[in-house]
């Protein structure tokens, strides 16, 4: 664990003033109507329609659950003052260097990647939903914020992922803490265990976006019951409260700055890259999605 800068504590207070509920209860407060002006912010939808990502429970693919959510949060924060530039609203820029490059081009201030959370296959077991197998694991549920230590401007997107969980917990939304647990395939480190804030570093599009980036697994879909919770607007509107919370709650402490997106030099290209190339099967997937870190 590393200790909290004083600032951050400040906002704690900020944020514990706000009415506490259960996650999808409406409770969060809507943003004022100008409490975002001037924020430039690259909404990106994760996965793409050719690969969906995860599977829910009942078999549907995550991308949409990510489009349904962020078009919700994209609207929020719209009526908060925020200008969004929605990266791959419809499924078809799986390219995820080319998601972040769009980010630098529309000069955003601030990139939220939105997703839909699993587990490790080993908890998944099979039932039928109309008459086709799926899987499920209901013991995993909530949200959790990633963001990488390789990041040009590392500290400010962890500044930024810390606000958003903590957000997220002031709004009645609880962490989903598996991806800690020691196996392969999960074991990331938590940067902020209370509010579900993990150090993920080679994840592309928190490492390689110039400006300062998280992201956001709104829920965990292969859980039975939270799959239709997530897919409600009372939840997405919920969540998108959240985070336009912690937007404002970063632009207060100065962590996040409207106009910042415009000087910013071309996104930073240090250390290797996985290749982005097709096949689409799902090892080309995970190599998109994932670098693998440099070898010694
Ligand atoms: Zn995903």
């Amino acid at each position: 664990m590393t200790p909290q800068p004083l600032f951050f504590r400040a906002g704690l207070v900020l944020l514990s003033l706000l009415p506490l509920a259960g996650a999808g209860s409406a409770a969060a407060q809507s943003p004022a109507p100008d409490s975002l002006q001037g924020l430039r912010v690259a909404l990106d939808v994760g996965h793409s329609l050719q690969n969906q990502g995860a599977g829910s429970a009942r078999g549907v693919g995550e991308f949409h659950f990510n489009q349904a959510t962020a078009r919700v949060v994209r609207d929020i924060l719209t009526s908060a003052g925020a200008h969004v530039v929605m990266i791959n609203e419809n499924g078809d820029l799986p390219d995820l260097l080319r998601r972040t490059d769009l980010a630098l081009e529309k000069q955003c201030d601030v990139f939220l990647s939105i997703h839909h959370d699993s587990c490790h296959q080993k908890y998944k077991q099979k039932w039928l939903v109309d008459g086709a197998p799926q899987e499920y694991a209901d013991q995993f549920s909530g949200f959790g914020v990633f963001c990488s230590q390789k990041h040009p401007q590392a500290q400010l997107s962890r500044q930024y992922a810390t606000i958003l969980g903590h957000a997220m917990l002031a709004a009645g939304f609880h962490p989903a803490l598996h991806h800690h647990e020691a196996i392969e395939g999960e074991n990331r480190p938590f940067i902020d265990e209370a509010a579900g804030v993990y150090e993920y570093s080679d994840l592309i599009v928190v490492k390689r976006t110039a400006m300062p980036a998280a992201l956001l697994e709104c829920g965990v879909i292969v859980n039975r019951d939270e799959e239709l919770r997530v897919k409600t607007r009372e939840y997405q509107e919920q969540l998108a409260k959240a985070v336009a919370q912690a937007f404002a709650e970063c632009l207060s402490q100065g962590v996040l700055q409207p106009g910042s997106g415009a000087r910013l030099s071309p996104t930073p290209r240090g250390g290797p890259v996985a290749p982005v190339s097709p096949p689409e099967d799902k090892k080309g997937l995970l190599r998109r999605l994932f670098e693998r870190p440099q070898k010694p």
